[in-house]
């Protein structure tokens, strides 16, 4: 479906690798715009109202005008004389031209990361339409363990759309792809109204809008997410319930300190339940690898003592992987750490290797990514997690780089506690997105501590001692970095 002033149609797509194509003629064709082919020399002119753009096949620039020049992320291509563009790459050329607002709603039928294999399909349409502003207005309801913000729209935004994340005593909140009037930053104004918050401010961004909140007290734990019930987006902010404040440390002396004090780690057994993740030449299932070291692990941090463990996990039990960090958010972690085994077509593929959140371009890596994030075929609701190929995901982890440097850092540290520990290949420390770290708000890694398709590794791993030496590794990493970071 798409719409654009008010009519509505269709377009049929094409998928090259990662990327949804639509027909440049047929893309005119909907917006009521004129062009003109040169099919020998494979160009397209688009006359807009106001200028024009120019087209060449298998070229990612668009010509504005003949004398500005944009570049797409990806490159068009010619198919039975029709230049093919990018859709999502190519609809904001369009509307910075036109100073239109049609959209990109992505594609009709889900469109997950198992597109990274390059198959043809006319049978998706992608939606696209035409929308004005998206947040409407602001709300707020007091509740008894905290103060629950919602703000209007008339759009479904993924959670790869939202992120929250809390530096001292601000609380910073991005939607992307959100749309604002004047009249938005008013209603925001009122929150100051609440004893809670200072200053409240909005910030409207060319493809998100920031709230930025002043916090006036200690909040245990904050949250957003897109409630598709109410339609609305929805900030919760945890505050100490009245009977907890015994035991809560109430130092108004700037935001408690102890606040950002490394005291809770958050360990994440990959896999289980219905998920068995990688499967070894002999059966074994990197869930129960991953769960055991996982224990091993927690094990090892309880009996050293400086901070408080917990899983999201310990049993043989299916997790979404929304669920794993929200759980560790949830629970105020300042460490989330995911175990996994890795696998590869290659058997010869072999060694451990840390990765931590980025929207990676390197193609191993993502191909790692890609793997573990194939786990949410399991899951009921594949689309709140969104197309990790598209700019809203990578804009949405950018926005993690609050943790960036922490994340890598504890990665590194890992690697090479696991290098002291273990004889495997030390593949090092690498970025790719993955969804499990999606929404982490703290320095989270994910380590594959070994290939279970390759036959050594994976009798390796399954003994007793290889899963000790792994979490002492692991935890001579973690300690490691407490100690850089007190
Ligand atoms: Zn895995």
């Amino acid at each position: 479906m798409i719409s654009h002033n008010g009519r509505s149609g269709k377009l049929a797509v094409s998928i090259r690798g990662d990327q949804v194509y639509v027909s440049l003629n047929e893309l005119a064709g909907f917006l009521n715009l004129r062009y003109y082919e040169n099919h020998e020399k494979k160009k397209t002119v688009l006359y807009l109202n106001n200028g024009e753009i120019k087209l060449s096949a298998y070229n990612s620039f668009c010509v504005i005008n003949n004398d500005e020049v944009t570049q797409m992320p990806a490159v068009t291509f010619w198919q039975n004389k029709v230049i093919y563009v990018p859709v999502k790459y190519f609809i904001p050329v369009i509307n910075k031209q036109t100073g239109w607002a049609v959209k990109y709603e992505g594609m009709q039928t889900a469109f997950l990361p198992t597109a990274w294999s390059s198959n043809d399909s006319a049978a998706a349409a992608v939606n696209l339409k035409e929308t004005g502003n998206n947040l409407l207005g602001v709300a707020y309801e007091k509740k008894k363990n905290g103060l629950l913000i919602s703000i209007t729209t008339n759009k479904n935004f993924a959670s790869t759309d939202l992120s929250v994340w809390r530096n001292k005593n601000w609380l910073y909140v991005t939607v992307s792809g959100g749309r604002i009037s004047d009249d938005f930053a008013g209603a925001v104004k009122k929150l100051e109204q609440l004893s809670l918050i200072g200053k409240a401010l909005v910030f409207r961004h060319k493809a998100s809008v920031q709230i930025s909140l002043q916090l006036n007290e200690e909040i245990d734990g904050q949250e957003v997410v897109y409630d598709s019930n109410s339609g609305a987006i929805q900030l919760i902010l945890r505050t100490p319930t009245p009977n907890e404040t015994g035991n809560h440390k109430t130092n108004h002396d700037g935001l408690n300190k102890d606040k950002w004090k490394i005291d809770k780690i958050v360990i994440d057994a990959g896999h289980g339940g219905k998920d068995p993740g990688a499967i070894g030449k002999n059966k074994t299932k990197e869930k129960d690898i991953t769960l055991s070291i996982a224990l091993k692990l927690g094990d090892l941090l309880k009996k050293n003592g400086m901070m408080k463990v917990d899983y999201t996990r310990t049993t043989d039990e299916f997790i979404s992987l929304k669920k794993r960090t929200q759980t560790a958010n949830a629970m105020n972690a300042k460490l989330f750490i995911s175990i996994h085994c890795n696998a590869s077509k290659n058997r010869k593929s072999q060694g451990f290797e840390t990765f931590f959140l980025s929207p990676s371009r390197d193609d191993e890596a993502r191909s790692v990514a890609a793997l573990e994030n194939e786990a949410i075929q399991f899951e009921d609701d594949k689309n709140v997690y969104g197309d990790i190929n598209d700019e809203k995901f990578i804009l949405a982890s950018m926005m993690q780089s609050v943790f960036v440097r922490e994340s890598e850092e504890l990665a590194a540290m890992i690697q090479q506690g696991l290098s002291k520990k273990i004889n495997l290949r030390n593949r090092g420390v690498s970025q790719a997105p993955f969804y499990v770290l999606m929404g982490a708000s703290m320095p989270s890694v994910l380590v594959e501590v070994g290939f279970i398709s390759n036959k050594t590794e994976e009798k390796y791993l399954l003994t007793e001692k290889a899963q000790q030496d792994i979490a002492e590794g692991i935890l001579n990493g973690i300690l490691q970095f407490v100690k850089s970071n007190p």
